[in-house]
């Protein structure tokens, strides 16, 4: 992922902010990049311009040296909110499908080399849920759903925007290790804003620090923390 030169304004009732101001970062495929900053500093401006959701005013974001637009883009990205868009009267296994349901609609056939969506739940503890209404299961168990399904959306790279930020510290803390472990057995760039530098600390290669000022350079610090 170049990010070159990206430039950010919100116009609204006459009034105009600058969210974003020559931002210029570069990752490597398969690398974990949290991104933190105090509030307003642009995380989840960055976030969605990369995903191609919101427009940039200045600037090229290329993703292997190409800027896909469209259905072409979508295909790229796996996006983990807040909380979780589950569908509540569907199972979780039927959770799991939406992405392909989504893609199909798109005109695509269906992948044929699809993770299997029971072992990716087993991977995060919900081998035991694949049936339940998502309704059914706790805050925490919701997002690791949101987790293991962006994992098996076929997407290399997963955009999270403080996936834990509803949970409480246990949760969130037991849940940071889950998606440690299946973001080791899969190849995926990880784009995760969080408020917790500990959980950036623990969990990135990269974090890449923003600051409240537009046009201050953001710092990307390598961790180079040995992974098991
Ligand atoms: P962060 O995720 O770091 O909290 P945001 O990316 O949400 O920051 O916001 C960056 C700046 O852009 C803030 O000043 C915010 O008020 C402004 N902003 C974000 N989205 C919009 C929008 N849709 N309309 C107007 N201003 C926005
Ligand atoms: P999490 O850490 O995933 O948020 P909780 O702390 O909310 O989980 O719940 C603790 C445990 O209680 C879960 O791991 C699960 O085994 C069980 N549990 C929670 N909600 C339900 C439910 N709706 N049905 C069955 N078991 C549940």
């Amino acid at each position: 992922i170049k990010i070159q030169q990206v430039s950010k304004f919100f116009k609204r009732r006459g009034q105009v902010t600058e969210a974003l101001r020559d931002i210029n970062l570069e990752f490597q495929q398969g690398t974990f990049v949290s991104l933190i900053g105090p509030s307003g500093c642009g995380k989840s401006t960055l976030l969605r311009i990369v995903g191609g959701l919101t427009e940039i005013d200045q600037g090229e974001v290329t993703i292997g040296g190409l800027s896909p637009g469209g259905a072409q883009r979508q295909k790229q990205f796996g996006f983990v909110p807040q909380s979780p868009a589950l569908f509540p009267w569907r199972t979780v296994l039927e959770n799991m499908n939406v992405p392909f349901e989504v893609n199909r609609k798109g005109g695509d056939a269906e992948s044929e080399n699809r993770e299997d969506p029971i072992e990716l739940l087993q991977s995060v503890g919900l081998g035991d849920f694949v049936h339940s209404y998502a309704k059914e299961l706790s805050g925490g168990m919701q997002q690791r759903v949101g987790i293991a399904r962006a994992f098996g959306s076929g997407a290399p790279i997963l955009l999270m925007d403080e996936p834990f930020s509803a949970l409480d510290e246990i949760t969130r803390e037991r849940i940071s290790y889950q998606l440690l472990d299946i973001w080791e057995s899969h190849q995926k760039t990880v784009l995760f804003v969080t408020h917790s530098l500990r959980e950036a600390v623990l969990l990135s290669d990269k974090v890449v620090v923003m600051s409240a000022r537009p046009g201050q350079v953001a710092k990307v610090i390598d961790i180079n923390l040995p992974r098991p």
